[in-house]
């Protein structure tokens, strides 16, 4: 059985004195011990979040890092400076990194190795837009960058791994996929798992939805086979988080 896993991705959202304000908020919401709940703030919110939730259940993650051991790389964040900082979770690949940042499924990949060799789990994100589902190559594009992001990845590793299935048509808009499109597209994703490593690895790894979920959709989308928990955007920064992890 595999265990649920939530996450809030707090995007450029939060300064980190209203991050300690939001964590204290949420205490008292998001303590369940049946759920992995995950809070992945911008860089600088990481310390004081990681202050904050001491002697919780939750753990933190980053939204992004740089797969480069160190050096001239200005602006960037190390694997190395995360895990120091108490990281345990890191997004890779965010829709929104992918097309305003110019990421792509080779730097992904890097990136999702320098996570692993530092013991940080990735959360990597795939899912197609609107175009590429109207033109019926969902499932063969999310399967492109699912085997991208994980070439090279040796099955020990690749079953401890999160994926997270975003259509990027349902981020941010209000707009959800269906339980039964989600489904569909996360069990393509554990499929593709399947054959790359086999089932067994396919059974372990956790997939995630995530595009504007909330407390009311949740626990249809949750209670799906191969569905074992979301990435949270918008609901993440407010109370209605503590409602979608107890879905
Ligand atoms: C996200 O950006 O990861 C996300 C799922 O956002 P939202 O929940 O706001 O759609």
């Amino acid at each position: 059985m595999r265990r649920r896993i939530v996450a809030g991705n707090w995007k450029m959202n939060m300064t980190p004195s209203e991050a300690v304000i939001l964590c204290e908020k949420l205490k008292g919401l998001v303590n369940n011990p049946e759920v992995d709940v995950v809070y992945c703030v911008p860089a600088i919110d990481i310390m004081p979040v990681a202050e904050a939730v001491k002697g919780t259940l939750v753990k933190v993650g980053a939204e992004n890092m740089y797969f480069e051991e160190k050096g001239a790389y200005t602006g960037e964040i190390s694997a190395a400076m995360l895990k120091d900082a108490g990281v345990s979770y890191v997004i890779l690949g965010h829709s929104e990194r992918r097309m305003l940042f110019g990421e792509t499924d080779e730097a992904i990949n890097k990136k999702m190795k320098k996570a692993i060799e530092y013991g940080i789990t990735p959360i990597m994100c795939c899912g197609e837009t609107l175009k590429q589902r109207e033109d019926g190559i969902t499932l063969s594009h999310i399967k492109s960058q699912v085997k991208a992001g994980f070439d090279g990845i040796k099955a020990e590793d690749a079953e401890n791994c999160v994926i997270a299935y975003e259509p990027i048509w349902a981020i941010g808009t209000g707009k959800t996929a269906t339980s039964e499109q989600a489904e569909e597209v996360c069990r393509a994703i554990r499929e593709c798992i399947a054959e790359l490593y086999g089932a067994e690895v396919a059974d372990k790894l956790r997939v995630q939805y995530g595009g504007s979920v909330n407390a009311s959709n949740a626990a249809e989308l949750f209670n799906m086979p191969d569905i074992d928990g979301g990435l949270v955007g918008g609901a993440s920064l407010k109370e209605e988080f503590g409602s979608i992890v107890n879905a």
